[in-house]
């Protein structure tokens, strides 16, 4: 069969050869940003870098519950300390500490004037309006001095980060209401395949639930996308046309599955030649081999196979790839290493993505047990599985204990 694609188009291409195209791509379509508040700023990406306007913590304070005084005041023998008054966290700071005394003072309240060390209120005793200090009371114990988190002028924070709860909230106790964050990016989402039943309706022979779509939903959702599902699409090149362009002119990203390997349903690598660019097909992985990337319109498409393994492998290297890059994070993912709990002998070149439960063993070791069923269309053994092993390029014989790298699902 002859190519559907123009001369020139990248395919056979390695996997890391893939990643960087995609990656390529992405960033020549980052996505606007906008200011959003900053409950609506978790999971986004970070489009300014975040300079402090202020100290953290902004005034020297108390860590404890106890008595503010100063060290000097402390002999060999501890000290018996007159109480002076009372400082409560939030209080105006306009208590100043005289030589010689103490004040009450409770956690995150302003250090007085003059005071230096909190005794926490555990360690002393009470004595009429005076208490005993105990001895070696270090200098500046349970105090939190101001900037010794944050200076002013420092950049806590950096354009491309990933917005974690702590880090919104590092921009909360910088008193700052709202960040510039990437917009979140527009994906549909389109199973195809002329054997595809919604589920709940009674399958003719040959057919089959769509079970993609689920799939592919719940991983954009659990990623902080908000997908479109649209209509199933059959083998039909003029409705797949029709469709994917209609789409490709509404979305950030047209995500596909299904159609796109070169059989004669596999209607998307053409349609997507015909109106639009190819920036490669085919990669060497497995599963996933025939995966799908252009642009059409205003949109990025890529076109996952068909098959349920392969969709969970594409979308968590490829696809994560492309949303991340789109919203311009240049923070890497976090990445796992695991030692393996059975081996793997791998006879070809690809790279290969195996399914696996990871577990931690009761000597804090990750380590990942390769399932034995192969196959991308098996889905119940991706049900079991919370991972995917890397197996790297070229034949590969991975005993027990080998360190991998995984891809930890969702
Ligand atoms: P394709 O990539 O279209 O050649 O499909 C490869 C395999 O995946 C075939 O066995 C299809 O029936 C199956 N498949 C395609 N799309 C879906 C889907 N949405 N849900 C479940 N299986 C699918
Ligand atoms: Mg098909």
């Amino acid at each position: 069969m002859t190519s559907p694609l123009p001369p020139g188009v990248p395919t056979g291409v390695s996997f890391d050869d893939a990643l960087k195209i995609v990656r390529g791509v992405a960033t020549r379509h980052v996505v606007d940003a906008q200011s959003v508040a900053l409950s609506r700023a978790h999971g986004r990406v970070l489009r300014e870098d975040l300079v402090a306007p202020m100290a953290l913590p902004a005034f020297d304070n108390s860590a404890m519950d106890g008595y503010a005084l100063r060290h000097a005041d402390l002999g060999a023998d501890g000290a018996r300390l007159p109480l002076a008054g009372e400082q409560f966290a939030g209080r105006a700071l306009d208590l100043a500490l005289a030589p010689g005394a103490c004040v009450r003072i409770t956690t995150g309240a302003a250090l007085p004037a003059g005071a230096d060390t909190v005794v926490i209120k555990e360690d002393v005793a009470i004595d009429g309006d005076a208490i005993s200090v105990p001895a070696g009371l270090p200098l500046g114990a349970n105090v939190r001095r101001r900037g010794e988190d944050v200076e002013p002028g420092d950049r806590v924070l950096r354009v491309g980060q990933w917005l974690s709860p702590a880090r919104v909230s590092l921009a909360a106790s910088l008193g700052l209401p709202s960040l510039s964050v990437s917009r979140r990016p527009t994906v549909a989402v389109y199973t195809t395949g002329d054997e595809l039943v919604e589920p709940g309706i009674a399958l003719a022979p040959g057919q089959i639930y769509d079970s993609n779509r689920e799939l592919l939903m719940g991983l954009l959702r659990a990623d902080g996308l908000e997908p479109t599902a649209w209509p199933r699409l059959p083998d039909d090149p003029k409705q797949v046309e029709i469709a994917l362009r209609d789409a490709a002119c509404a979305f950030d990203m047209v995500l596909t599955c299904g159609g796109v390997s070169a059989g004669e349903k596999d209607h998307l690598p053409g349609v997507l030649a015909r109106f639009g660019e190819v920036h490669l097909w085919k990669v060497r992985m497995k599963p996933g081999m025939p995966v799908l990337f252009g642009s059409l319109d205003q949109a990025r498409v890529l076109g996952l196979p068909g098959n349920p393994v392969s969709v969970l492998a594409t979308y968590l290297t490829l696809g994560r790839a492309l949303l991340d890059g789109l919203q311009g994070r240049t923070e890497a993912r976090p990445a796992w290493r695991a030692r393996l709990a059975a081996p793997i002998d791998k006879p070809h070149a690809r790279r290969e993505f195996v399914r696996a439960r990871l577990f931690s063993d009761d000597d804090g070791m990750l380590r990942a047990d390769p399932s034995a069923a192969t196959g991308s269309h098996r889905l119940r053994a991706a049900a079991d599985a919370n991972a995917l092993i890397v197996v790297p390029d070229g034949p590969q014989r991975l005993a027990v204990g080998d360190a991998v790298d995984v891809l930890v699902i969702a």
